[in-house]
């Protein structure tokens, strides 16, 4: 079960091999996949194994050339069917969706179950473009959020990291309506991105009773992404006010991207929070194997194997899908040894977690 994970690009023709190593970096800069992605140990390790998957020679041209000779799609369904996963639960947020294979047809290419989550921030942009006060953006996004399960989601998704930060708070109502005003002038100076933090702080807080409410997952981005977040401000401990809340004891908080390199602290929520989970995913952040197996154990050490769920947080290229599922089960097959090595587990209480990790965490979460 990949919790996590984004759409695949209808296009996998790339021009170049530097147009490629773009998908491996979250660096915006164009130097960065000429000069410098190609170093990374994520990188050697996924030539050296897909020139495996592909029966060529382990160098990054002939990896390149032998993935270009093949179909988008043929290629894509054949890294996903290896990549052996039963379920892909997807943040179709980013890319945009015209630019991805759709959802169906994702779990169709893959011979898997593909399902989405709903980007709250998204949600809010449209509706605070359609609406003309706060007042009525509040009572619509209660509406649209009524029913989240009922619409075909399974959780909720918030990159509210991306945009103001972690430390979401309540504003006086004053405040909101001020932010909201400001957000009309940028809609009207044409940018509809909210980034305005008393307005969604406050719009976050209608999501988060409407989850509570329904028991429905909050995913939220925490941690390593591309320079558009301030990882300063994308601290999990951020999260104490949400998660200290009485009424929302009912949403599950799912921290997203082991909190990269926040795992300690997301983990430590993890044991202190009924209802926070640590997500553990092997694709994004782009890192190396001892690094993986580095935050893997630390989330093992610290919080109950009953909060950790495995994804890739793959995106745009099935490469990263792929090689995140042979890399998660390697990691946690060896971290689960060590513990075991350590009388912490025996070998079927090893086998169990694993499963758990995998799946079974994951499956009763989300309800699948
Ligand atoms: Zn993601």
């Amino acid at each position: 079960m990949d919790n996590h994970c984004h759409g695949i690009q209808q296009s996998q023709a790339f021009r170049d091999i530097t147009s490629w190593r773009q998908a491996f970096t979250e660096s915006a800069d164009p130097r960065m996949p000429r000069e410098h992605v190609a170093t990374t140990s994520f990188y050697r390790r996924l030539v050296r194994r897909l020139a495996e998957f592909l029966d060529c020679e382990p160098d990054e041209e002939s990896v390149f050339t032998a993935r270009t000779k093949k179909d988008g799609r043929e290629l894509a369904g054949e890294l996903l069917r290896a990549a052996n996963v039963e379920v892909l639960l997807l943040d179709m947020g980013f890319p945009p969706s015209e630019d991805v294979v759709t959802v169906p047809e994702l779990g169709q290419i893959g011979g898997c179950r593909a399902q989405p989550m709903l980007r709250l921030e998204t949600l809010m942009e449209d509706l605070l473009t359609e609406n003309d006060s706060l007042e009525e953006v509040r009572e619509v996004l209660a509406a649209v959020l009524d029913d989240v399960r009922d619409q075909g989601y399974v959780a909720l998704k918030s990159i509210a990291a991306y945009r103001t930060g972690l430390d979401i708070q309540e504003w006086p109502r004053e405040e909101a309506e001020e932010s909201f005003h400001e957000y009309k002038r940028a809609v009207e100076a044409g940018s509809a991105r909210l980034v305005h933090k008393p307005l969604l702080d406050t719009l976050l807080h209608v999501a988060f009773a409407q989850a509570s409410r329904q028991e429905i997952p909050v995913q939220f981005h925490v941690g390593y992404g591309d320079a558009d977040t301030d990882l300063l401000l994308g601290n999990p401990l951020y999260l104490r006010r949400v998660l200290q809340r009485p009424d929302y004891r009912g949403m599950p908080v799912v921290l997203l991207h082991e909190c990269y390199p926040y795992t300690r602290q997301g983990g430590y929520l993890a044991a202190v929070y009924e209802n926070a989970y640590l997500d553990l995913s092997y694709g994004i952040p782009l890192l190396g194997y001892n690094e993986m197996l580095s935050f893997t154990r630390a989330a093992l050490g610290v919080a109950p194997s009953s909060k950790l769920m495995y994804s890739s947080d793959g995106i745009g290229v099935p490469e990263l899908h792929w090689i995140s599922a042979l890399d998660g089960r390697c990691v946690f097959g060896q971290a689960l040894g060590e513990l075991v090595s350590y009388g912490e587990l025996t070998l079927t209480e090893a086998e169990a977690v694993g499963e758990s990790m995998l799946r079974e965490n994951a499956t009763r979460l989300y309800g699948l």
